[in-house]
């Protein structure tokens, strides 16, 4: 079986399907030279905790039924329709490379604005953001669009003291361009009301927690009146806002709010320089009832418009996933509205014409499978789903296609393409390298953030 993606959602069906069908071997096709996908690439630093699902990885990674193949993109390095004759099965399981815009004026060509992703795959070593260098010093103020965990980690490591970054595997250029950052007020916007946020309790007391940082008070008016009545997480969750920050503003170095209710309608240039942000216009909205605390409420716009001065803003609100390429040679009509691959809600792959039936051998997983939402214990669950779904079939005999030789029979193509697959034992020398030299400097780890540097410590 063919595994495209070295993610959660990769990992854990592989481990599921080696589990479940005994022979079963699985070649893991990662388009970056290192494996984990977002665990590496989107997790935050300081969240170092998160990352130990990557020991289960391993385990899995030491099995000789398994092989890793990294710095082969499908569709683009190698193409989908050679990968189909050596396997029984292909599982999609790339998540989501994308993410989601505003489609709102001065998005596309105003200096200042950023998008979560990059800003997140920038502190985070992601190669294609190394160059990034969002600009932290031109202003004290800043703005980030969305209420989701992204937005919170974004929130978190722009208003942490970056002394406490440090022993992270956080870029040194990313510390470095947070210990010049001048940002001291932040604004996390969201279009709904505290009663419907997506954000979750755990992220949120993080940043209330943070020394020296304080935060503004909501109004009091977006909170139900009988709140001790709430269910319990709503209920934590009110109480935990109302509350608010330990740090008085008098004493605050920074400090954050989370602005509720508005809905972005303009980035705004600088009179001065017109090629720069200098300022937000939104729209406000109100919850529509019956019932305007209900969790799954909807908001509609006012004509009232609200104005925030800033040179900085961040746009979270939310990933993407998109085909690629070949697809649609193997009879898969990737689903561009909803983002994913069309599929039985069990991971196999449906066509989307006709009357939806099953592609044989064909499944899918993770993000690109249910959409780009959902921690990791989300991924897994989803992955186990899918590995079940491919075992029954293989116990029923239902149809596969008929190619076993896998990655053998392709590597003379790779090698004709000039490919340089990185195998499990070289990333793990590539693990070490980075290992050492974060200890060199008092560090978890220090990236390699360039796939040529990547690369050049195997030759
Ligand atoms: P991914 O993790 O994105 O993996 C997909 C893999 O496929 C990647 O390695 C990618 O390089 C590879 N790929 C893409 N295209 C190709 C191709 N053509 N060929 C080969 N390989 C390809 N969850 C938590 O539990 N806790 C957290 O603290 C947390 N923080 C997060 C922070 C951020 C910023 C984000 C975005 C997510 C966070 N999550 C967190 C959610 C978690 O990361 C996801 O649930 C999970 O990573 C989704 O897994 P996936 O395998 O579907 O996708």
């Amino acid at each position: 079986m063919a595994v495209i993606g070295s993610g959660p959602a990769g990992f854990y069906t592989a481990y599921k399907v080696m589990s479940s069908i005994e022979n079963a071997i699985i070649d893991m096709y990662e388009c970056m030279p290192v494996p984990f996908g977002l665990v590496r690439f989107g997790v935050a630093p300081d969240h170092p905790e998160v990352k130990n699902c990557q020991d289960r990885f391993e385990e899995v990674a030491s099995s000789p039924r398994f092989n890793f193949i990294g710095n082969v993109a499908v569709g683009k390095d190698l193409p989908l329709a050679n990968l189909r004759p050596h396997y029984n099965a292909i599982v999609f399981a790339y998540g989501a490379t994308k993410d989601r815009k505003l489609g709102i004026s001065g998005e596309d060509n105003l200096k200042g604005i950023y998008s979560a992703r990059d800003f997140v795959g920038w502190y985070n070593g992601l190669p294609e953001h190394e160059a990034l260098a969002p600009d932290l010093e031109s202003g004290e103020e800043a703005v980030i669009i969305g209420q989701g965990n992204v937005a919170l980690d974004v929130a978190r490591t722009l208003l942490s003291d970056v002394n406490s970054l440090r022993k992270t595997d956080m870029t040194d250029y990313a510390l470095d361009s947070l210990s010049k950052s001048r940002v001291k007020r932040l604004r996390v916007v969201g279009r709904r009301g505290p009663m419907q946020a997506s954000f979750t309790i755990k992220e949120v007391r993080e940043l209330l927690n943070l020394p020296s940082v304080s935060f503004e008070p909501i109004d009091p008016a977006l909170f139900p009146p009988n709140a001790a009545k709430l269910p319990r997480t709503p209920k934590r969750l009110t109480q935990l806002l109302a509350k608010g920050s330990s740090t008085p503003a008098s004493q605050a170095r920074k400090s954050w709010s989370l602005d509720f209710l508005l809905s972005p309608r303009s980035f705004n240039a600088s009179s001065a320089t017109p090629s720069n942000l200098s300022s937000l216009t939104f729209l406000k909205n109100k919850v529509n009832g019956p019932d305007v605390f209900d969790s799954w409420a909807t908001v509609s716009p006012t004509t009232s418009e609200v104005l925030y001065p800033t040179s900085l803003a961040f746009r979270s609100i939310g990933y993407k996933s998109e085909a690629i390429n070949g697809m649609k040679d193997l009879g898969i009509d990737f689903d561009e509205c909803r983002g994913i691959i069309p599929n039985d809600l069990h991971g196999r792959i449906t066509s989307l014409s006709e009357d939806g039936t099953g592609i044989p051998g064909l499944y899918c997983s993770g993000w690109v499978k249910r959409g780009p939402a959902g921690v990791i214990a989300n991924t897994m669950e989803d992955a186990f789903d899918t590995a079940e779904s491919i075992a029954k079939d293989w116990e029923n005999k239902e149809p596969f296609m008929s190619g076993t030789n896998g990655w053998d029979a392709l590597q003379e193509d790779a090698a004709a393409r000039h490919l340089k697959p990185v195998s499990w034992e070289n990333w793990k020398k590539i693990d070490v390298a980075e290992k050492g030299r974060g200890k060199a400097k008092g560090k978890e780890r220090e990236k390699f953030t360039s796939i040529p540097d990547m690369l050049e410590m195997l030759d």
